[in-house]
């Protein structure tokens, strides 16, 4: 049961984020550089009739990595085919993907670190030379056929690019960090999400949202997501800043943009460990979160609002974070 209600929340979320996703870089507020350089090669790629280079875009959850790829793939009128790691488990997985691909079409695989070893040795010479090795038949009677691909553009995501090896990493041309974005950019994308939603809502409201969204456009249309819930229920639907600050404070987010994870994370840092050093899989395990979610969601955030840093020794929070009131 719970299952099911867990996958119908996932299609949800999954709809949602769909409906709001930009189609083309002018929709796409933020991450300046990054665009302006993805503009260029994808200019020049169509200019000169080949296929982008193999592209790697990393840096934290939400931040926009497969909405790029979908717009690089409409930039270039290619198709795209979406896929993540864990999916491709055998070789024959990613043949299969591999050989539907037409000729300058986009294969998108998130999370690109967990592939395994042997999977990501087999995508060398497509990377390369656009072909890959079948093996058909069995033991004695195998026989190995070398099988030409269709030009095609890699685009992998990842947040933790430092987990790929050298010689995979090495073969995408292009490789492109996404950065927190400012709060003038998630209030553009929260304006746009509303518009799009058929939302009233002030320039003010959105700032306030956009302030505490943790720098990251998947965080900012959820909250939006959860004040309209508030604007509708105790006021007349319209999302002013007063109503935003309610909510926001309602939902635990305080004015720091952190939320009750953050405030836990900072809490136990203070509290049990002087400030640190911790290490990562002792906060973990006194937090009873996974130590990848700790890492790839949370640290990063904390990290570039100075609050933690990180050293040799294990995490320690900084003067800053001893400032601020976490309650
Ligand atoms: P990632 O692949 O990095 O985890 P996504 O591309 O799935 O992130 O983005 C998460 C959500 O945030 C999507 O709904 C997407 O439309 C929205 N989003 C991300 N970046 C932007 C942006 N610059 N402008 C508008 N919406 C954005």
């Amino acid at each position: 049961m719970t299952r099911i209600l867990e996958s119908a929340q996932l299609e949800n979320e999954v709809k949602w984020e769909n409906k709001l996703r930009p189609l083309s870089f002018e929709e796409f507020p933020g991450q300046d550089e990054v665009k302006e350089k993805l503009k260029v090669f994808v200019q020049a790629a169509r200019n000169r009739n080949e296929p982008l280079d193999h592209t790697l875009l990393f840096g934290p959850p939400g931040l926009g990595k497969t909405t790029l790829a979908q717009i690089i793939a409409h930039e270039l009128k290619a198709e795209i085919k979406i896929t993540s790691a864990p999916a491709i488990d055998k070789k024959g997985d990613l043949a299969a993907l591999l050989t539907s691909l037409k000729p300058y079409s986009i294969l998108f695989i998130d999370e690109i670190h967990r592939l395994n070893r042997t999977i990501e040795e087999y995508l060398y010479t497509a990377m390369e030379d656009y072909y890959i090795d079948i093996v058909t038949g069995d033991g004695l009677g195998a026989m190995s056929m070398k099988f030409q691909l269709a030009p095609f553009t890699l685009i992998g995501a990842t947040t933790r690019a430092g987990l790929l090896d050298n010689p995979f990493r090495d073969r995408f041309g292009i490789q492109e960090r996404l950065q927190f974005y400012h709060q003038s950019d998630l209030q553009k994308i929260l304006m746009r999400s509303a518009q799009l939603l058929e939302l009233k809502m002030d320039t003010d409201g959105a700032l306030e949202l956009a302030r505490r969204a943790r720098g990251t456009p998947r965080v900012a249309n959820r909250l939006l997501k959860r004040v309209r819930d508030y604007a509708q229920v105790k006021g007349d639907g319209h999302i002013d800043h007063k109503i935003a600050i309610y909510a926001l404070d309602q939902l635990g987010v305080d004015k720091n943009g952190l939320d009750q994870m953050d405030r836990r994370i900072l809490k136990l840092m203070a509290e049990k460990y002087d400030g640190g050093p911790v290490g990562i899989d002792t906060l973990a395990a006194a937090l009873s979160e996974d130590r990848e979610t700790l890492e790839e969601v949370y640290e990063p955030f904390l990290i570039q609002e100075g609050l933690i840093q990180k050293t040799s020794r294990g995490r320690v929070l900084t003067q800053y974070s001893k400032q601020i009131s976490l309650f």
